[in-house]
């Protein structure tokens, strides 16, 4: 008897996890048992949570509850289909009108999650005969709206201006576009984002950044590393997520009226893709507000920053409080899963990352502030990586 096509598949898989396996590199999920939040319940154990990006405590927040909610009420749950069909609502509107505010922006323009933004803009500015320049670190959705648009692909060393220069001069191309997060997810770096936009304007390529991991953590308003750095209006593409410190799922693109007109009409994951739930707009609503009214939201994360940095400074670890985001890196997968299950052991939940995600012989433990952290969880983090007796590498 033939096998089934069901077999075939399932002997694929068979022999993939064994690899994974073997490798250290296998996943596996893990349902929370309580809501998001800087102390969690999983598997029956209650822990201090250091993976989330929810950095400010935002996605369990009552006013960020409360507006979803509403929204629920209001416009029940799903949208019914896509934008450009019949699922645009007055919370999409809403939303976008409050972040061209928030951003200082003439247009803003929502996804459904930044992965989706990321496959959806590449393609819709930049086809064959263009060249895209990514920072050899980009998160995995540029990357994979590089390939996506079948534009040449220039990988560049990381955060290395003259590199990306040399490759705007050298290679040929109709339009040329470069990307970059502005703060890295895996390290917690900042770009050299003055730098890249002179460069930029020198070649006259076109400038996308993500700012996944900046927006509500950086800048004196929390709109980013643009903002931080006033240059909200030399960047043709910023794109934010409500997925981080929002607290919410979703993001957006700020950028010019004529730019977010087009990818309305050729962006795939917009055009084809149902709408984002107007319930999580209104929550992401609520979440902008809250950044910008409530005056201890960002004052906690960076007092919780600085201290866990200085305290990976004195214990010799290499540590800049740049961002919320701080790696330990040990190696090899297997040392960073030891590393985590030690931790977890003392109370401490900080998940190892492994390759793909960051590159061979640089698997780690990952470290996410939030400003729900007390000072209390901060030092438990510290004593606990001090008593499991963690040995960076290259420390
Ligand atoms: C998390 C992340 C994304 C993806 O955003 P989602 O809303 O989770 O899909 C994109 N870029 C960077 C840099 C990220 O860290």
């Amino acid at each position: 008897m033939a096998a089934s096509s069901q077999d075939v598949a399932s002997s694929w898989a068979r022999e993939d996890l064994a690899s994974l396996q073997a490798r250290g590199l296998r996943r596996y999920l893990e349902p929370l048992e309580s809501p998001q939040g800087p102390v969690v319940r999983v598997g029956g154990e209650t822990l201090v949570n250091f993976s989330s990006n929810d950095y400010l405590g935002l996605a369990a927040s009552p006013s960020v509850r409360a507006a979803a909610i509403a929204a629920v009420e209001r416009h029940g749950v799903g949208t019914g289909a896509s934008r450009l069909v019949m699922g645009d609502t007055s919370a999409h509107h809403r939303l976008e009108a409050r972040l061209m505010a928030f951003e200082r922006a003439e247009a803003v323009l929502l996804f459904n999650s930044g992965y989706a933004a990321n496959t959806g803009i590449l393609p819709a500015l930049v086809g064959s005969g263009d060249a895209v320049f990514s920072d050899a670190l980009n998160h995995a959705s540029l990357v994979d709206g590089c390939r996506l648009s079948r534009a040449r692909v220039v990988v560049y060393p990381h955060a290395d201006v003259d590199a990306l220069a040399k490759a705007l001069a050298e290679t040929p191309g109709r339009r040329k576009l470069v990307v970059t997060d502005t703060v890295f997810s895996m390290d917690g770096d900042v770009a050299p984002l003055r730098d890249i936009v002179d460069v930029c304007r020198a070649h006259g390529a076109a400038l996308m950044v993500d700012e996944a991991h900046a927006t509500g953590v950086l800048g004196a308003r929390g709109a980013g590393l643009c903002e931080e750095l006033g240059l909200e209006g030399q960047v043709d593409l910023r794109m934010g997520t409500l997925s981080k410190a929002l607290g919410g799922q979703g993001a957006y693109v700020a950028t010019s009226r004529v730019v977010a007109d087009l990818l309305i009409s050729r962006a795939r994951p917009f055009i084809f893709s149902t709408a984002l739930p107007a319930a999580l707009c209104a929550a992401a609503e609520a979440a902008v507000d809250a950044v910008e009214t409530d005056s201890d939201l960002r004052p906690r994360l960076w007092r919780n920053i600085r201290r866990f940095s200085d305290g990976l400074r004195a214990m010799g670890l290499r540590a800049e409080p740049r961002s919320a985001v701080f790696p330990v890196v040990l190696g090899e997968p297997e040392r960073a899963l030891d590393a985590a299950r030690r931790l977890r052991e003392a109370g401490v939940l900080v998940k190892a990352i492994r390759p793909p995600t960051v590159p061979e012989g640089t698997s780690r433990l990952r470290f996410c502030l939030s400003a729900a952290h007390t000072v209390g969880h901060v030092d438990l983090a510290l004593e606990s990586l001090r008593r499991v007796g963690v040995h960076a590498r290259g420390a």
